[in-house]
């Protein structure tokens, strides 16, 4: 069977076109799956119902596992995705006044191995499909609006359009009034989420294909934000292929402290790096690349530091983006305290780079960056119980 979720428009055509069916319905099913958010080709109900038996023979809509959801004191919201194997990974949620960001994930687990992050602690485990990767923007958009939130936070439950009947006349395009408003709750996504997004390189451009789609979910490339730690050729991929907002996780000023800190740098230096990045610009919809810095307490959060970073990128334009690192069980680094991580950035600011704090959110729950493998340990620990469980077994 293929999931829907699975398909950008490229795939949905083919798809259609294997059926001898004309090419408008691919867009119509477009429209039902990403704008509606139907769960069910059988709710499609401007398609004929010879045209409904023939596609559900062929294809279901197969949204995420849930295995939890929390909601924060602060309103963001959490959700642990089951992907099989006794493997989850994580989406967040996070409303703000003007906007409402999904931030999402691309792998379970991640082979790169960042000395600091949980993610990488855990290893790799696989690439996330396209379904697991478009069906979390799907089921965050599906529980958000059948709770009645809108990007504004405003209940709005008119707006509902699940379960609800197309509105358009018959016809015509049947763009989600929430989408044509501007009010779908999710307004931005950011892959920043469990995986390092460029490693799962044909997944990820097909499902940002979806996210950009006029026809899906119509976000445009500002709004959309890949965080890479640094894979350069993919990088340069991407530039062709689907360049959207770009975060880059610096994280140091020079080579020795970043191979250790982001060991993939031993592959792809830090010249090498921005250079991509200046190549990266003149095809992306931001004229800069956010630089991402996680704060270690005495290990990369010197004013002096600061200063060597302003030297290093002088010539991208970039800004800052300073976080707070999270801390998660078994780590040897300590965040840095609140008075360095602001005289790092003045230091940043005084050289001329806009520079922002991230704010932790969503703490009470875990769902802060880099926070996300609290499940994974659980699972570790099974796995020593079931591996000690065995061994038992095999010695009596
Ligand atoms: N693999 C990609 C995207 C996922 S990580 C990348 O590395 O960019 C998203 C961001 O969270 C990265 O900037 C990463 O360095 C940061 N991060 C990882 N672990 C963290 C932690 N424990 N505390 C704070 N930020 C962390
Ligand atoms: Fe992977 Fe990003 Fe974590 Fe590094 S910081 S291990 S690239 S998820």
């Amino acid at each position: 069977m293929i999931n829907l979720l699975d398909l950008d428009a490229a795939g949905l055509a083919a798809l259609f076109a294997d059926l001898g069916e004309k090419p408008f319905r691919a867009k119509q099913v477009s429209h039902w799956v990403h704008q509606r958010l139907v769960g069910e080709v059988e709710a499609m109900t401007d398609l004929s119902r010879a045209l409904r038996e023939k596609l559900a023979a062929v294809a279901t809509i197969h949204g995420p596992t849930v295995v939890s959801d929390t909601t924060a004191a602060d309103g963001t919201r959490k959700w642990l995705l089951d992907v099989g194997a006794g493997n989850a990974v994580e989406m967040v949620y996070i409303p703000e006044d003007d906007r409402g960001t999904l931030c999402i994930s691309s792998q379970a687990g991640c082979a790169l191995d960042c000395a600091f992050c949980s993610t990488g602690k855990q290893g790799f485990n696989r690439n996330l499909t396209t379904a697991e990767i478009v069906g979390q923007l799907w089921h965050a958009n599906r529980a958000l609006l059948a709770d009645g939130v809108s990007a504004t936070g405003r209940t709005e439950r008119e707006l509902l359009p699940l379960g609800g009947k197309a509105r358009s006349a018959k016809g015509a395009p049947m763009t989600a009034p929430w989408v044509e408003q501007g009010r779908a709750p999710i307004t931005n996504v950011v892959l920043m989420g469990m995986g390092e997004p460029l490693a799962n390189y044909d997944c990820v451009v097909s499902s940002l294909r979806v996210f950009l789609d006029d026809n899906a979910y119509g976000l445009s490339r500002r709004r959309v934000t890949l965080s890479t730690s640094g894979l350069v050729p993919a990088l340069d991929r991407l530039r062709e292929d689907c360049p959207v907002a770009l975060a880059v996780s610096l994280h140091a000023g020079n080579d020795p402290l970043r191979d250790r800190l982001v060991p993939i740098n031993r592959k792809y230096p830090l010249a090498q790096l921005l250079t991509a990045c200046l190549r990266y610009l003149d095809r992306a919809p931001r004229d800069f690349v956010t630089f991402e810095y996680v704060m270690l307490d005495g290990v990369n959060d010197a004013p002096e530091q600061a200063r060597e970073l302003a030297v290093l990128v002088r010539d991208v334009p970039c800004k800052f983006n300073l976080i707070p690192w999270n801390p998660f069980p078994g780590a040897e680094f300590r965040t840095s305290p609140r008075a360095r991580i602001l005289a790092f950035q003045k230091a940043l600011m005084d050289a001329g780079f806009v520079t922002t704090i991230r704010k932790t959110r969503g703490e009470d729950i875990d769902a802060a960056c880099g926070q996300l493998a609290g499940r994974v340990q659980d699972r570790t620990k099974r796995r020593i119980r079931i591996h000690s469980a065995a061994a038992a077994t095999t010695a009596h």
